[in-house]
């Protein structure tokens, strides 16, 4: 059985669905990587002023992230508040992608990412977890879809938490992020070389943990 299982991919393509029911089967770790740069986005817009990267390289400075599952549910904890919901937020989105683009944000993060990881048996989802973060994952995925369809589930997602959404401008925000991850210089969101592709396009859930759990037999 293989012992680290690396998912990357664009926004809404359904990582962390497919990554939480995948390590739920296996008995692994979920480790959601974009809930940590959530994390320090959200203690960014904490303080008051504009978000500049002093204000972002201030809150990561000696920021503590801690993820940990509670009855099936991933809680995340900034310095010890519980921000599960709120780093879901539009306006944590809205920034969340200029924040991870920053330096000493990202080898922050990577290092408790590649502690969490280091006693194996870990599902890690994020852009750059088979590139950078876990080059020696047994199981390297890259899960796609198309935009269109991101958006859609997205919007779904957002509506079913209770926010007042637009599909269009949902569309749009998933295509800038995108963009941003792609584009930055550091660790760009890409396939690996190494990696299976998954594009889950018209795929149920189902049918693209099948597919990951038979990569890891
Ligand atoms: O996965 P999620 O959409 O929650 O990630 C939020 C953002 O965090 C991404 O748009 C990306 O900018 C950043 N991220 C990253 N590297 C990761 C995971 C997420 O840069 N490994």
């Amino acid at each position: 059985m293989k012992r680290i299982v690396a998912i990357d991919g664009p926004a809404g393509a359904g990582k962390s669905t497919v990554a939480k029911i995948v390590a739920e089967r296996l008995g692994y770790t979920y480790i959601d990587t974009g809930a940590m740069y959530r994390a320090v986005a959200w203690k960014t817009l904490r303080h008051d002023g504009a978000v500049t990267d002093a204000a972002i390289l201030h809150a990561v400075r000696d920021i503590d992230v801690q993820l940990s599952a509670v009855s099936g549910t991933l809680h995340v904890t900034v310095d010890g508040t519980d921000v599960t919901g709120e780093i879901r937020s539009p306006e944590v989105t809205h920034i969340v992608s200029r924040v991870a683009a920053l330096g000493p944000v990202r080898e922050k993060m990577v290092e408790l990412q590649r502690a969490m990881a280091a006693s194996g048996k870990v599902v890690m989802d994020g852009r750059d977890i088979a590139t950078n973060v876990l080059p020696n994952a047994d199981v390297k995925v890259f899960l796609s879809a198309s935009v269109e369809e991101r958006a859609r589930r997205r919007c779904k997602e957002m509506q079913a938490k209770g926010y007042d959404v637009d599909l269009d401008e949902l569309q749009k925000e998933i295509a800038a992020r995108d963009k941003q991850d792609r584009e930055r210089a550091i660790s760009p969101l890409r396939k690996a070389d190494d990696a299976v592709l998954i594009d889950s396009t018209g795929l149920s859930i189902e049918a693209v943990v099948e597919r990951i759990l038979e990569l890891c037999a």
